[in-house]
């Protein structure tokens, strides 16, 4: 197997969106494939917007998406030093020098050249003066006269840039700091990376990068840029299209791996499977069969990954995840033995543990506090809707309270009294979860017990009593 070190690098400037997390899922799954290294870089460099709770906040997201990293995190403004000792390596070396041209100086080059038609950049005016550091002097890479940058990147196929595109780019400042490319090209080189997944708005920087590693004589990584990912009308992905950050859809109660599951597809494939474990996803992701062209999110689909995530999982693990979310809703705090059945009855209705939670709620509320749906009372607390309530509840203050029990009685009412199920179960329903919803109704009842079903039962019948049809 080939030696794999991977990363994600972040910039704390706000929390993990669906982009940023997207790349971190490739990547961790490139390393866990290959039995490899995953390692974590924050790039902090941007003091004024970068924060520390933004930092926490991403680390958060990685670890509840379970994307595990390897070794601490590294954190690019404690390795300031580290970017100079490379930056004086190419002073020596030949392979950069000194500038003192100020800004209005370069934008008059910049200036002259837009009017020759020609790309505008730095002339190279310093290059050949000899310039020894001072005040006010940044220091620039000298770039070969000619030749081409290629790379094979892993997602785009062949890339090749003219060195003649290029400049002689800043790779110290005047004030000491090292500057971006500098920084990412001594971390990836320190860190020993062997593949960089990131996102394509970085692509125009890996020329430059590339001519950084050939001018320390490193080897240079493999690459691969990813499209950004777009919302269904094709435009840049953004709130409006239902988009949220990693800590919002933990909020709503989506499952992280149902996220991992549709980040993973969007932008990868393997034949037409959608759905895949996690275990699934390593063994198949290998860094190929990344698509070329931009993926659109679609947040439906997320919601159905999500729903097929929360059927299939261990009934134990789901009744663990949903129960925060229960005494979120104001329901209590529930135990298993509560929630065991109130999963097992609505776990194929919902899409997210919000929903599911949610859903329990008139089967954990007091009959006297539970909200009906004007719609279905209207329609279904009738005279006659009220006289099968009536009978039943006569029916079900004898019958024993078991799944098995409750629905021989049921079908023994409609049976014996040549009704029809359709003219019973609505009243009923409606009686005993407020709207035309819920589960079957001999499981339901089982759940409330007779005295919570007959009181529910009783408010019914009292307004079937009121209604004037
Ligand atoms: N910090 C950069 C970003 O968040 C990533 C840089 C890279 O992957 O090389 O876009
Ligand atoms: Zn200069």
């Amino acid at each position: 197997m080939p030696r794999v070190v991977t990363r994600f690098a972040p910039s704390p400037t706000g929390h993990l969106h669906l982009g940023g997390a997207r790349t971190a899922v490739f990547n961790w799954l490139l390393a866990r494939h290959f039995g490899g290294t995953f390692c974590l870089r924050i790039e902090d460099t941007d003091l004024l917007r970068s924060k520390q709770e933004y930092t926490d906040s991403i680390l958060a997201s990685m670890r509840w998406l379970g994307l595990d990293w390897d070794g601490e995190p590294i954190y690019q403004t404690q390795r300031t030093d580290l970017y100079n000792d490379y930056v004086e390596r190419l002073l020596q070396s030949g392979h950069a020098y000194y500038c003192d041209c100020t800004p209005e100086q370069v934008e008059a080059m910049r200036e002259k050249a837009r009017q020759q038609g020609v790309k505008p950049r730095y002339d190279g005016h310093c290059r050949e003066r000899g310039l020894g550091p001072g005040p006010g002097r940044c220091v620039r890479l000298k770039l070969p006269a000619s030749g081409r940058v290629a790379f094979d990147d892993m997602v785009k196929g062949p890339i090749a840039v003219d060195v003649a595109e290029l400049d002689d780019m800043v790779i110290r400042r005047a004030d000491g700091m090292p500057t971006y490319n500098m920084a990412v090209v001594v971390d990836d080189h320190e860190m020993g990376l062997t593949h960089i997944i990131r996102g394509d708005d970085h692509v125009s920087n890996t020329p430059k990068q590339i001519l950084l590693y050939e001018a320390l004589g490193l080897d240079v990584p493999r690459f691969g840029h990813v499209p950004m990912i777009l919302g269904k009308d094709k435009q840049k992905l953004s709130k409006r299209h239902g988009a949220k950050a990693v800590i919002e859809y933990e909020k709503d109660g989506l499952l992280p791996e149902a996220l991992v599951n549709y980040l993973a597809r969007l932008g990868w494939s393997h034949g037409d499977q959608e759905l895949f474990t996690m275990d699934e996803l390593v063994s198949y992701f290998d860094g190929t069969s990344l698509n070329p062209s931009a993926a659109c999110f679609d947040d439906v689909k997320l919601a159905w990954c999500n729903a097929h995530f929360m059927r299939e999982m261990p009934l134990e693990k789901l009744c663990d995840l949903v129960r925060p979310f229960v005494s979120q809703a104001g329901l209590g705090d529930l135990d298993h033995e509560r929630l065991r059945p109130l999963c097992v009855m609505f776990r194929e209705r919902a899409s997210d543990l919000v929903g599911l939670a949610e859903s329990f709620r008139p089967l954990i509320v007091a009959a006297k506090d539970l909200a009906y749906t004007e719609k279905d009372t209207k329609k279904h607390f009738t005279k006659s809707g009220g006289l099968h309530l009536q009978a039943l509840a006569a029916i079900l203050a004898k019958t024993p309270f078991n799944a098995e029990a409750l629905e021989a009685a049921l079908n023994a009412y409609v049976a014996d009294n040549g009704l029809r199920f359709k003219e019973v179960a609505p009243p009923l329903r409606t009686a005993l979860m407020g709207f035309m919803g819920g589960s079957h109704l001999n499981e339901i009842m089982a759940f409330l017990g007779r005295e919570e079903t007959l009181a529910r039962l009783e408010r019914a019948c009292a307004l079937c009593a009121a209604s004037p049809n």
